[in-house]
């Protein structure tokens, strides 16, 4: 007999797990068998023992946090995807399986994240339900190694469905070269043939896999600042409850390092994604790899600029009566970069105009006023000369540039020729609005 898939298995994400987890507290998971508790190709009594037996092959892995409990009552022989109830059931019920399939694990997750690396997201499982096909010849280990007559070993099938509802994908897929015996002796091999007596007990490859998917973890932060300006140096430190014997960091802008905990400078402003592959040393289980992903985590900024191209920082457009549009011009191709904006209006034009005295009060409230909008709509309060500062900022630093205005109050459709801007960037400097608008945010304050 030729070799049978074992899986119908979902396209792979990745070659040892699938992308769903179950969370720490689920476990021990409880598991029931459904009407069709026995197998009619193996002996009496036999097929809810191997299932018992397979679920504890895994605790071999004494290193993964898992466990499992048999809840010794019967369900309802139709497979129900969603009731929350790990279920196995002999003989194909719900008649689901294809031919020459030997058993198939669904395993249901929620969106729920519950670990996440640069390869793969681990959707939370919430059920996951195991059945076998109806028209193979399975065997026991016993029967196989007795007597051979074209048997699959139940024992293998089981232990690598029950690998599959942990959350495992195939040591190695169909068609994969597959040239380590570690990956194709695996538990987790795609594929078994009849009278194969060698999948059974899980392998090393095996145990490495649920391993790193409940085994020990550890995390890491900056203990400096993460967010700030470039050039930025940040200090990361590992967090682990058993001894880190060694890690490996991608910071993210191409840069590495194999320190323990170290500091990172980056040169290129951006958003950083941080990951750091950490060796854990288990007093009781011995060493183990964790990879551990912290998403966008470092931001460096330079201090905003006008988009390449751009007149300036912004213009401003005649709209209608005494009020004016603007466009704003400022560079946001870093996300973050830019997250503080003030408008300000000063009665005049020229350098000794940016000053409280001249501040527009816009609504009338007796408060100078200060417009925290991207591209505000402008009321003048009356026709004249004007000087239109914008105060933008962000992480990396705050930017201040104005505009002079003559505005005069006529209709919108004689507004061809639009406004009479002046000036141009960068101009003034700080002045008493826009110290206030900051005050109290952690940032360099940074001025032409
Ligand atoms: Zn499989």
């Amino acid at each position: 007999m030729s070799l049978l898939l074992l899986l119908a298995a979902p396209p792979a994400l990745a070659w040892e797990h699938i992308g769903k987890a179950w969370r720490e507290e689920d476990f021990p998971l409880h598991w029931a068998t459904g009407t069709s508790q026995e197998e009619d190709s193996l002996a009496e009594g036999y097929g809810r023992e191997v299932l018992v037996k397979s679920w504890d092959n895994w605790l071999v892995a004494e290193c993964a946090a898992i466990g499992n409990v048999y809840d010794d009552d019967t369900r309802a022989s139709e497979r129900n995807y969603a009731d929350g109830a790990i279920t196995m059931h002999y003989d194909d019920p719900s008649d689901e399986i294809e031919p020459g399939v030997l058993g198939v694990t669904w395993p249901l997750a929620n969106n729920v994240i519950v670990k996440e690396t640069s390869t793969l997201v681990y959707r939370q499982m919430i059920d996951a339900d195991i059945v076998f096909n109806d028209n193979v010849d399975f065997g026991s280990q016993d029967d196989i190694s007795t007597d051979c007559a074209g048997q699959t070993s139940i024992e293998a099938v089981a232990v690598h469905e029950i690998g599959h509802l942990h959350g495992l994908e195939h040591s190695c897929q169909d068609g994969d070269p597959c040239t380590e015996t570690d990956l194709a002796e695996a538990t987790m091999f795609w594929a078994i043939g009849s009278c194969d007596l060698s999948k059974a007990d899980i392998n090393v490859d095996d145990i490495t896999s649920i391993t790193t998917l409940y085994g020990s973890s550890a995390t890491f932060e900056a203990v400096t600042s993460r967010i700030g300006a470039n050039p930025l140096a940040v200090e990361f430190e590992i967090t682990s409850e058993v001894p880190v014997i060694s890690a490996s960091w991608k910071f993210g802008d191409g840069e590495t390092s194999t320190e323990l905990n170290p500091t990172h400078e980056y040169l290129t402003p951006g958003q950083f994604t941080v990951e750091a592959t950490m060796e854990l040393e288990d007093p009781v289980c011995g060493s183990s790899f964790y990879t551990y992903d912290q998403l966008g985590y470092v931001l460096a900024c330079e201090a905003p600029v006008p988009a390449e191209g751009a007149d300036g920082y912004f213009t401003m457009a005649h709209s209608d009566g005494l009020t004016y549009t603007t466009v704003n011009h400022t560079d946001v191709s870093v996300y973050g970069c830019v997250d503080t904006i003030a408008w300000e209006i000063y009665k005049g034009t020229g350098e000794g105009v940016i000053s409280a005295d001249n501040l527009v009060d816009l609504d009338g409230d007796g408060d100078s006023d200060s417009i925290g909008a991207w591209a505000p709509k402008i009321a003048f309060p009356a026709a004249g000369d004007y000087t239109v500062v914008m105060n933008i900022g962000g992480p990396g630093g705050v930017r201040a540039s104005f505009l002079s205005v003559t505005v005069e109050d006529r209709a919108g459709e004689n507004a061809s020729g639009g406004c009479s801007t002046t000036g141009s960037s960068a101009g003034f400097g700080l002045v008493g609005g826009l110290i206030a608008a900051v005050a109290g945010l952690r940032r360099r304050r940074s001025v032409e």
